[in-house]
């Protein structure tokens, strides 16, 4: 290994998957653990216990990845809906705990910058991240630098009065209650029958996956209607299997709904780094905390 390495770790609703990672973005060790669920305490522990595991004296600083939304100024990481964080002042608590430099961000916001320096968005000057599996996630990078501010695009309105949104959100028509895994679960069942699910929707290829494409693309519109970004990416692990499914029918509604010429010229791609890029991304916000 060469040079400086930090440790990223990425929290999900499920499990932690901690790893060394290089200045290159390379991951050199990992750890993988599940997520304790019944209380706050409980998560710490594991998120100390599993930097532990990889830590060696080489190692500068701790980045994690957090699906929850974080206060820039204070650090302080609420409103998560899978994991149980409740207003704790994340940062302080871990860096205390671990004796070492700590960055947080919201784990698709780090995905989003991971697939910019290392993924389908190498080279761009901007990129937007919509992240569809469980949820609909976001992530935004303009003019290099990841947006501190909350970028939830899975909870815009796309269809005013429309579906009930998930979990905590007590909104409605909102993109996550089209586009996330469980609607296109939810689509499945409708168009399908009871017990069918997403895989069966993309192994037909079937036809209603158009009209969840035209509701990504509704989105994707309005976010190239808002920033005007380079390059759009979809991820997540819905996102990744249904693949050009949903691309080809979103771009004809990005083109019909963004103003020109941003929705000739924005690029609409999948995501290049699969699962990994929630781990890559918090090695980066590690480094980041490095300066
Ligand atoms: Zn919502």
């Amino acid at each position: 290994m060469s040079g400086r390495c930090v440790i990223g770790v990425d929290l999900g609703g499920t499990k932690i998957l901690a790893g060394l990672v290089d200045a290159d973005g390379a991951i050199q060790k990992t750890a993988e653990h599940p997520t304790p669920t019944d209380s706050q305490d409980a998560l710490l522990d594991a998120l100390v216990r599993v930097v532990g595991e990889l830590r060696t004296p080489d190692v500068e600083a701790v980045g994690f990845g957090i699906p929850a939304r974080i206060d820039r100024r204070t650090g302080i990481a609420f409103g998560a809906v899978n994991v149980p964080i409740q207003e704790v002042p994340f940062r302080k608590v871990l860096e205390e705990r671990l004796g070492l430099p700590v960055g947080a961000e919201n784990d698709a916001g780090a995905a989003a910058l991971a697939e910019f320096v290392h993924g389908a968005g190498r080279g761009a000057a901007d990129l937007v991240l919509l992240t569809l599996g469980t949820g609909v996630g976001g992530g935004i990078v303009l003019d290099g630098r990841l947006y501190h501010g909350w970028a939830e695009l899975g909870h815009m309105v796309i269809v005013e009065g429309g579906e009930p949104c998930q979990g905590s959100c007590h909104g409605h028509g909102h993109v996550e209650s089209y586009c996330s895994g469980p609607a296109a679960d939810r689509l499945a069942a409708r168009v399908l029958g009871e017990g069918r699910t997403s895989f069966d929707l993309v192994e037909q290829k079937h036809p209603a996956l158009d009209e969840l494409g035209r509701h990504l693309g509704a989105a994707i519109g309005s976010i190239v209607n808002i920033f005007d970004p380079e390059i759009v990416v979809v991820g997540g692990g819905f996102g990744i299997a249904a693949g050009e499914l949903l691309l080809g029918p979103a771009r004809e509604m990005i083109r019909r709904e963004a103003l020109d010429p941003g929705g000739e010229r924005v690029r609409v791609a999948l995501a290049e780094l699969g699962a990994s890029a929630g781990l890559i991304g918090a090695g980066l916000v590690a480094f980041d905390v490095l300066g």
